[in-house]
């Protein structure tokens, strides 16, 4: 059987999380009323003029310079003319020829090896209304609120050789995209959109196959399981004799199979050409060198910076730079809390879990980074088992009380006053003669046993170290 490579290269349309939209002040809220944030210009009506927001270029420099990219000094918009009902102007204001941003790269982890994928370009464009399509009328119904949403789209060159690193980019560059506070690149609020091209060649041919582009995916699930489908789709035609038609698909994700929406024939003629209401203009170089002096620390510089200052390693400091909210909060409390590697283990363990099933960030959470000292202090210093300090946070998450709160409320104290512990000692070891008998004759790990009856004893709220050393003493100095 002959070898085939993969070629997949990704388009992903960002919305940018402004106040208000690309080319009027109509606002950019989520979930409101159909149709109540629009005006004249984001409508189209004819004889408006669009105005370029200032913060949409601001943050597409931002994205452009955290790429890697060249920044082009001339900012020029076009029109791409299609018709849909979803977009009363019958075009859509882009950038064709002198995209913001272009010819940069992004650093993605595939296996042990970090790989450069190409940056191509990324531009500024306005978003398109939506249809509702509304069985029970039997009619389609159009909200223009998005229409005019800011966009950045950013399209890679056709770098990536199988599913799994397509996906590893879009991890990355949504890591990347989410530290420079731009969008909250929220997939299921269609704020992070992906486009993907595929195609397939034998192994060591240099020239690239007829692809197929494979429209609106929209979970990272779906990126990797539509192209894994469609490069085993592409692999089984070839493999048969036929040829592979240039196409868009769309990806069925209850059947799991990639389907034809429109081939080349039918694709779109955009008859790009410039914007007349919008005047070129030039940004100055100050203006981007600023912009590129000013970006936040990336996440690998961040992971890099862990592992120096908290001698953290690759692993901990990897998970921490997953979300930025967390990786602040574990500094927030290395500040005031001298013992990294205990905080990273709390953040990244106990604190994650509660997160995790609460499926709430750390925002929503009722824990501030003095709860999480206070209830480390309390462990460390014996006050609280490891295991009753994961049910105190559990408590801390439900009711918001303070740490000390809880622990006096719920009775979670250790006990380690030699009288109490003596006495529950007492008790286990008169209950057990043949485990004494194992542990004088030499079998030392029998203790684990007392100390687990008498952790029963205690309702769990001994000091389990403190009473294994206290069995010990007792049983071989007696
Ligand atoms: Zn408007």
């Amino acid at each position: 059987m002959k070898q085939y490579e993969t070629v997949i290269g990704l388009e992903v349309h960002l919305q940018l999380n402004t106040k208000t939209k690309i080319f009027c002040g109509c606002s950019t809220e989520f979930g409101k009323n159909p149709n109540s944030q629009t005006c004249p210009i984001c409508l189209g009506l004819p004889g408006t003029l669009p105005v370029l927001n200032k913060k949409v270029l601001e943050y597409a420099m931002k994205i452009g310079l955290a790429l890697n990219c060249e920044i082009n000094s001339l900012v020029k918009f076009d029109r791409k003319n299609y018709y849909y009902p979803d977009l009363p102007k019958a075009y859509q204001i882009s950038q064709y020829d002198f995209p913001i941003a272009h010819t940069g790269y992004l650093n993605v982890k595939t296996g042990n090896e970090i790989k450069k994928i190409g940056i191509t370009r990324a531009h500024m464009e306005e978003d398109a209304g939506k249809l509702i399509h509304d069985p029970k009328i039997k009619s389609s119904l159009v909200d223009y609120n998005r229409t005019g949403t800011p966009l950045v789209e950013i399209v890679s060159e056709p770098d990536m050789r199988s599913a799994q690193e397509a996906y590893n980019y879009l991890t990355t560059l949504k890591l990347c995209l989410q530290y420079l506070d731009v969008s909250d690149c929220d997939m299921e609020k269609g704020s992070l959109r992906c486009d993907a091209n595929v195609s397939i060649r034998e192994k060591g041919q240099t020239e690239l196959g007829t692809k197929t582009e494979l429209k609106n995916l929209n979970s990272f699930k779906a990126v990797k399981s539509s192209l894994e489908f469609e490069v085993a789709r592409q692999i089984k035609l070839v493999e048969s004799g036929e040829r592979i038609i240039q196409e868009t698909r769309l990806w069925d994700e209850h059947k799991q199979i990639t389907v034809s929406m429109r081939s080349k024939e039918e694709a779109h003629d955009y008859r790009y050409f410039p914007e007349p209401d919008l005047v070129p203009f030039m940004v100055e170089k100050e203006e981007v060198e600023k912009t590129k002096k000013n970006l936040p620390e990336s996440p690998s510089k961040k992971q890099n910076r862990f592992i120096a200052n908290y001698e953290l390693s690759d692993y901990d400091a990897n998970v921490l730079v997953q979300d930025k909210e967390i990786a602040d909060f574990f500094e927030e409390c290395t500040k005031k809390y001298n013992s990294p590697k205990k905080v990273c283990n709390w953040v990244t363990g106990a604190l994650k879990q509660e997160l995790n099933t609460r499926k709430i960030d750390l925002l929503k959470a009722k824990l501030s980074s003095d709860d999480l000292i206070a209830l480390i202090d309390k462990v460390e210093t014996g006050v609280l088992s490891n295991l009753a300090g994961k049910d105190v946070l559990k408590i801390k998450f439900d009711t918001g009380k303070t740490i000390d709160q809880i622990i006096n409320d719920h009775g979670f104290a250790q006990v380690s006053d030699d009288e109490t512990l003596e006495k529950v000692i007492k008790e286990v070891i008169d209950e057990n003669p043949s485990i004494i008998e194992q542990i004088k004759s030499g079998k030392e790990s029998a203790v684990g046993f007392l100390v687990g009856q008498s952790m029963k004893k205690t309702q769990g709220k001994a000091n389990p170290k403190k009473i294994g050393e206290m069995i010990k003493r007792r049983i071989l100095n007696d």
